[in-house]
């Protein structure tokens, strides 16, 4: 079956190499890195050597130039094969691009350069022990003295810390500040220390290779970011990582809805002249995938303008990215469990090419990244305060 995603990803993302890696390297290795909770060490390899972690570095620094709508392509067709490796690269872009649209100063231009020219994998740390995911609140600080900062961060979460060569921290602007004045900060290693608290052993998303970390960094005062972290949460974390993010989970379905449609293509094969009973059940699951696919497009589109792309500003934007990260991550799965009730057993069990497992305990991981009722609460205040509460888009400001 041709899905969204294998239609955007012919399209697009044959420029950065995706295609062959998914298929020829990531394909071949999720299993392992999912059964072992090991990070996707062959796929990072073969992105790096494609030079996709330098996709969204601007060109006249080196990388690639991509837009939003390229990248999100090629994490869609990653995820098709191993959902870890997606939204590790997914997360990775999203820091780039924070680095791409926040970062002025010259020591940080340099180091999107690096990235690109270096191939460099960059991480975050903005969960804090003892603040949840509240994004927008710290509680440790940056202490500054002679044009030098130091930090330190209990993360309890930080997905690929220790194959990161940088680490994207929230912290308060000052050790006076109060927990919303934050800044975000890129910290490099060797300046940049992990101490690995706890392990990952977790439902799903395994290969992320996301445990907690004593995050302890130095470095100089240009390398934190130009822009206040308000400005970058609302313009580009939020549309970049419910956009990234929500194409994982297309990925996911994606491979599902494949996985199912195989499978009834070959029962009508074994019993020529017959209409298998999964096929009605194929179509109606395909309804359900068509209208996760066209949630994703939708809400790119408006996004997906030109490398750089367009920054959220209003409440409608807030609204619409919020809706797609909620609606996706049930979406995606209410596709897996149904491409399940497809496969029967075949798709129950491990080892069988229809074995759904792996897809339907990473798909249970969306709801979580950000909670689903920290957003809906974001959303709840939003929309009483935007003037025509059922759209939440362009006309509400
Ligand atoms: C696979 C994976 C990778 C991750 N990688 C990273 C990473 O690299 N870096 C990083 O910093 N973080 C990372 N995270 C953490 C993530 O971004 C969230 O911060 C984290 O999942 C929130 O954890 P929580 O649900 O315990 O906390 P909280 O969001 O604090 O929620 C705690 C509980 O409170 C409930 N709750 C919260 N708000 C409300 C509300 N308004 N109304 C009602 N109930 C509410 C939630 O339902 C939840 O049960 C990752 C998470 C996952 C699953």
């Amino acid at each position: 079956m041709t899905t969204a995603v294998t239609r955007d990803a012919e399209r697009t993302t044959a420029a950065h190499g995706i295609g062959r890696v998914a298929r020829e390297v990531a394909g071949l290795h999720a299993d392992d890195v999912d059964r072992s909770a090991r990070f996707p060490t062959e796929t990072f390899a073969a992105l790096r050597e494609a030079e996709v972690l330098g996709a969204l570095v601007p060109g006249d620094l080196g990388g690639g130039g991509a837009t939003l709508g390229e990248v999100s392509a090629g994490v869609g067709v990653l995820a098709r094969q191993c959902a870890s490796s997606a939204m590790v690269l997914a997360m990775h872009h999203l820091q780039v691009a924070c680095l791409a649209r926040h970062g002025r100063t010259d020591a940080l231009r340099r180091f999107l350069g690096d990235v690109a020219d270096r191939q460099l994998l960059i991480a975050s740390a903005t969960t804090e022990a003892g603040i949840g995911g509240r994004l927008r609140e710290s509680s440790c600080a940056l202490h500054v003295q002679d044009g030098s900062f130091e930090l330190e961060k209990q993360a309890p979460v930080v997905s690929y810390g220790a194959q990161a060569d940088a680490v994207l921290v929230t912290a308060r602007r000052t050790p006076d500040s109060p927990p919303g004045d934050q800044v975000l900060v890129a910290c490099v290693k060797p300046q940049l220390s992990l101490e690995q608290v706890g392990q990952w052993d977790t439902l799903g998303l395994r290969g992320t290779c996301s445990p907690g970390f004593v995050v302890r960094a130095t470095g100089s005062v240009p390398m934190v970011l130009s822009d206040p972290f308000a400005d970058i949460a609302a313009e580009t974390m939020l549309p970049y990582s419910h956009i990234l993010w929500s194409h994982v989970w297309l990925g996911i379905a994606s491979a599902a809805v494949g996985k199912a449609g195989a499978l009834v293509r070959k029962k009508a094969r074994q019993d020529p002249g017959t209409v298998p009973p999964g096929a009605r059940r194929l179509a109606e699951l395909d309804v359900v995938y068509q209208q996760l696919a066209a949630l994703v497009a939708s809400t790119l589109s408006r996004y997906d303008e030109g490398a750089g792309g367009r920054r959220a500003e209003s409440v409608g934007d807030a609204v619409a990215l919020n809706a797609l990260k909620v609606g996706a991550s049930k979406l995606v799965v209410d596709v897996v469990t149904g491409a399940l009730g497809i496969c029967g057993m075949d798709g129950y069990r491990e080892g069988t090419p229809f074995s759904l497992g792996r897809q339907l305990r990473d798909a249970h991981s969306a709801a979580l990244m950000v909670s689903n009722d920290r957003i809906l609460g974001d959303n709840a205040q939003l929309l009483l305060i935007a003037k025509d509460p059922v759209a939440g888009t362009e006309g509400n400001q």
